[in-house]
């Protein structure tokens, strides 16, 4: 027998959340964000799965849609960053793909190269203030794409505060976007934060990345939920009692203030658990939560069990997924949910649950 942690990702789960989402959406056109492996959970499943679902992809770089194109998804994929040389406009534009453009720069090395795309996507800096052209450069960088490079333009910018209720940047960003796109031409700005928070925009694409794996920043509208794709499972795999003022790990963390019974579960960060997870972060398992005791190792994390006698050798746990949520345990150890899928090392096997059903 193989050491018994894995993820398990639900390919279901993730065309339901889209489906929740396209309803919120309503008449807006979707892309799937699957940069950075899509968020952890496998870029070329996940593009599968959701090809039928949403309009378009979205990667952050160009190496991640030339990946996707070889594994025969054929839907639009927009590559956030554009490209990042002369050559690199010529492979994407070979490829097929949708450069979003950010600044002059990557204006000349698309008039260079003398591609044509069918469509490029602008992005404006409405305050994140990261890429895109400042609001007043917008018309002439336009005119410079339509003139040479592209039949179609999209506008497109990104919230920097989205998951914050009344945020004052949110409100001047949008003042800014009002006033830089207009209604008859095509434009994008929500993720998933402005999505599900409803955040008045116009526009008609929206951008949804991590909703549409589960995890949610801000809370759904009532009668809309969310399912987390991704569960990171192991078992149980030693038992032991200690007694009071016995510490558990490196540099002796986590002292028993009573006698303790101490789980040791064959997942650490080598696995992309996070070691910065505090005493106290949440462990499910089929009784209840149990809580972190001690540092987590490379290889190991161990769980103060003493209050739920019937778990033992080859009990279930759960580090992340129904519950505890990724986003509770982000919250134990200064990150994001985002982090925390993203960053899952290759060690522990992806197995996937495929869509079994053919519901609409
Ligand atoms: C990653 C990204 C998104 C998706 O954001 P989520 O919060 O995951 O929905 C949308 N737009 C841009 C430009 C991005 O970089």
């Amino acid at each position: 027998m193989s050491r018994p942690t894995q993820f398990t990702i639900d390919l279901q789960a993730l065309c339901e959340n889209a489906r929740t989402l396209k309803r919120l959406a309503g008449p807006r056109s979707t892309m799937a964000v699957v940069k950075a492996d899509a968020y952890g959970h496998g870029a070329v499943p996940c593009a599968k799965a959701l090809a039928p679902l949403v309009d378009a992809f979205a990667v952050a770089i160009g190496e991640e849609a030339i990946a996707l194109r070889e594994a025969g998804i054929n839907l639009p994929i927009l590559v956030l960053q554009g490209p990042h040389s002369r050559q690199e406009a010529q492979v994407m534009s070979s490829a097929g793909l949708w450069p979003a453009i950010s600044s002059e720069r990557q204006i000349d090395w698309l008039e260079q190269s003398g591609v044509q795309f069918e469509r490029v996507w602008m992005k404006c800096d409405t305050g994140m203030h990261r890429l895109g052209f400042m609001p007043h450069e917008i018309a002439s960088a336009r005119s410079r794409l339509t003139t040479h490079s592209a039949n179609d333009i999209v506008l497109m910018s990104h919230f920097a505060d989205a998951e914050t209720p009344d945020s004052t940047l949110t409100e001047r960003q949008l003042t800014r976007w009002h006033e830089v796109s207009d209604a008859s031409s095509s434009g994008s700005f929500s993720n998933s934060a402005a999505t599900t928070g409803q955040i008045a925009t116009r526009e008609n694409w929206i951008r949804l990345g991590y909703s549409l794996y589960g995890g949610s920043l801000v809370a759904l509208p009532e009668k809309f939920s969310l399912k987390p794709v991704m569960q990171f499972e192991s078992r149980i795999a030693s038992v032991r009692w200690i007694d009071v003022g016995e510490s558990i790990g490196y540099g002796g963390r986590w002292v028993a203030r009573r006698r303790s019974r101490i789980a040791t579960i064959p997942v650490g960060y080598g696995d992309g658990y996070p070691r910065a997870a505090r005493d106290g972060t949440p462990i499910g398992t089929q009784e209840g939560i149990v809580l972190l005791a001690g540092k987590v190792s490379m290889d190991m994390i161990t769980a103060d069990i003493t209050d739920l006698p019937v778990l033992n050798f080859g009990s279930p746990v759960t580090l992340w997924g129904n519950s505890p949520s990724i986003d509770e345990v982000a919250g134990h150890c200064d990150s994001i949910g985002y982090e925390l899928c993203t960053r899952i090392t290759q060690r522990a096997p992806r197995r996937f649950h495929h869509v079994t059903s053919d519901r609409h």
